[in-house]
């Protein structure tokens, strides 16, 4: 049942229209149906009065209530041939019938034939009604009332967008790595299984459990396990499935998935992303959008609606909680909020453990250390990687995924497809000497994070890259190491300038200003790591939401702004001589290692550390360098 009821009443008008004129030249000819039964021929009723009296008439048909007759009469002008005449008879003329009877002339009367006359007048009805019809549709799809009774028509209900799974076959088993939440949701599972423990203890069961955390971390996976875990069936629906053209389709949605969610309790409703429906109400440039709103509306209305115990919990989805309506938030709707965080270490060493149940590894595969290389990745990001490392052992048609698919899969989904190295020459080389200055600042200051590879094979938008693993799970960071990690990102841009000179830079180091700019000015507006001391200046800057907060940006007066761009410009520049002074000091290994890597393409941390360890002392917390 997919049309569209506009496209569906615009094709109906012109075809009415045509239609009516079929219509009517179908019936205009239709009272004459005795034509068929009748001679051409007329007769005059004196003429006819008088071949009654002259005995010639042999039957008379009365038809259409008398007004009319067929007659036979002999013409004995003609042969005393029979001719059937019609005659046209006057409005009352009872006589007739008597002295047809004293005659003793045969006559018959024929019941009125007016079925024709039905159609004609239905004819000349349908086009009118199917006109009026139509209009009516037109006028109540373009309606704009909100709650109007355009609503009524049920647009919504033909399109059972929402999905439902009788089982849906995920466990808690494979769901890892987010224990916090899955101990959280473990009640959930208990509520929806033996209701009767709370209930007979006075205890309202929640409605509504909001999940709330960054994409792939997991949470459409864990509303699944809850529902695997608890046999029970799972409604699913995308709030962005609610918003739809037709104002009335999202609130009618919402109604007839709880109907359905009702006549199959117990049961979990689950509404990814729903800060789509949930945004703030009358929020948003040009004011609210009517038919959010609405759907909003109807879901907070239908989350009453039902008692807390019918055995329906509806489990919601966002990585937004911010733009949520208030009311979504009090107790008796979402009343519960489990956060559901990107993995730690431990997290993604158990997530892999579950996405390596069903691939094939070789020995020399160190889950842990994969866990150790990936700080920052969520869960689909680590079942990515591991498909990524199995496709490309299946390409090099190997027996089980190695250490070097899993190294190749890390940096294509950090960094990109890979490219074709350049050739050898100037720009090659310029392209070395970035990367060797990152590399070696990173190895020469002792709060970098070790050098893990420096390579000149392409990949993604850069040319070449150095990567550096964390020593351990980042937790808090100091402010050395902030400054160590801008110096770092300088060391590109500073070893250009050192051995190209000042009007040879190149635009390679875009990305990494931009990177430290950020980080230099958190360290000032946010973590109180300068001269203008211990405030917070900015909240944390997300992407700019037209709806909330979008006028309120800084909460400082101009002589502060000011302020901070010295400081920045201050901790920035420190950097800068800092890191053009380690790059001339160390200029002799600098040069064999750049030697070193355009032929190589490739240097790993370990001989990295090495070559620079026989020119200077390389501090001692760089040594330690996890095993991948
Ligand atoms: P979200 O809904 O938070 O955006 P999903 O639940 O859709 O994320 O996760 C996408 C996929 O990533 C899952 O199907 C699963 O394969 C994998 N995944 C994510 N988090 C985990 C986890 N904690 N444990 C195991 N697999 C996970
Ligand atoms: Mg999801
Ligand atoms: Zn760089």
């Amino acid at each position: 049942m997919k049309f569209s009821w506009r496209v569906l009443v615009l094709w109906t008008l012109p075809a009415l229209v045509i239609g009516f004129f079929f219509w009517q030249g179908a019936f205009a000819s239709s009272p004459a149906d005795m034509t068929k039964n009748t001679a051409s021929t007329r007769m005059t009723y004196g003429r006819f009065l008088e071949y009654l009296d002259a005995d010639r008439v042999t039957s008379v048909d009365l038809y259409e209530g008398g007004r009319t007759a067929i007659v036979e009469a002999v013409d004995p002008e003609l042969d005393n041939r029979v001719q059937r005449v019609r005659v046209d008879l006057p409005m009352s003329a009872p006589e007739l019938i008597s002295k047809l009877k004293t005659k003793g002339i045969s006559f018959d009367a024929h019941p009125m034939r007016n079925d024709g006359a039905i159609w004609g007048l239905l004819g000349n009805l349908i086009f009118p009604i199917l006109l009026i019809t139509g209009l009516f549709f037109l006028f109540r799809r373009s309606s704009n009332l909100p709650g109007g009774p355009g609503q009524a028509m049920n647009f919504g209900k033909s399109k059972a967008r929402f999905q439902m799974e009788a089982k849906t076959g995920v466990k808690f088993d494979d769901v890892a790595g987010i224990e916090e939440a899955k101990e959280e949701l473990q009640e959930v599972v208990t509520f929806l299984k033996q209701p009767e423990r709370f209930t007979a203890v006075g205890a309202r069961i929640p409605k509504g459990v909001l999940l709330v955390g960054p994409p792939g971390t997991g949470k459409t996976l864990l509303a699944k396990a809850i529902a695997g875990e608890a046999g029970v069936p799972f409604f699913s629906i995308s709030g962005s499935e609610f918003v739809e053209m037709f104002v009335g389709v999202g609130a009618s949605r919402v109604r007839d998935l709880f109907k359905k969610a009702k006549d199959n309790a117990p049961c979990i409703i689950f509404i990814d992303e729903i800060d789509a429906v949930g945004r703030q109400r009358g929020a948003g440039i040009g004011g609210g959008n009517d038919e959010r709103e609405q759907t909003l509306n109807q879901l907070l209305t239908e989350m009453d609606g039902f008692e807390g115990n019918t055995g329906i919990i509806i489990i919601a989805a966002t990585n937004r909680p911010d733009v949520l309506d208030a009311a979504l938030l009090r107790p008796g709707r979402f009343d519960r909020q489990v956060t559901v965080d990107a993995p730690d270490i431990k997290g993604r060493l158990e997530i892999l453990q579950v996405h390596a149940r069903n691939k094939k590894l070789d020995k020399s595969v160190s889950l842990e250390a994969i866990a150790r290389r990936t700080p920052g990745f969520t869960g689909a990001d680590l079942a990515n990687l591991l498909n990524e490392a199995a496709i490309l052992t299946a390409r090099r048609r190997k027996e089980g995924m190695t250490l070097a698919e899993v190294d190749d899969a890390v940096d294509r989904v950090v960094a990109g497809m890979e490219g074709t190295p350049l050739v050898d020459s100037k720009s090659k080389r310029l392209i070395a000497y970035h990367e060797v200055g990152h590399a070696l600042i990173g190895t020469l200051l002792k709060d970098h994070d070790p050098v893990q590879k420096v390579t000149l094979i392409p990949r993604g938008q850069a040319q070449g890259l150095t990567w550096f693993t964390p020593n351990e799970e980042q937790g808090l960071i100091s402010r050395s190491q902030l400054k160590a990690r801008i110096t770092g990102a300088l060391g590109g841009r500073a070893a250009e300038d050192v051995i190209f000179g000042h009007a040879e830079v190149t635009t390679g180091a875009g990305g990494d200003l931009q990177q430290l700019s950020g980080m230099a000015r958190q360290m000032v507006t946010r973590f109180g790591m300068s001269d203008l001391g211990p405030l917070s200046l900015e909240s944390q800057q997300g992407e700019v939401f037209l709806g909330r907060d979008w006028t309120t940006r800084s909460e400082y007066s101009e002589a502060i702004a000011r302020r901070i761009d010295s400081q920045v410009r201050e901790i920035v520049e420190q950097c800068y001589d800092l890191a053009k002074q380690l790059i001339r000091e160390n200029r002799s290994v600098t040069d064999r290692l750049v030697d070193l890597l355009i032929e190589k393409e490739t240097i790993d941390g370990e001989e990295f550390r090495q070559i620079v360890a026989e020119y200077t002392e390389v501090p001692e917390k760089q040594q330690y360098v996890p095993q991948l």
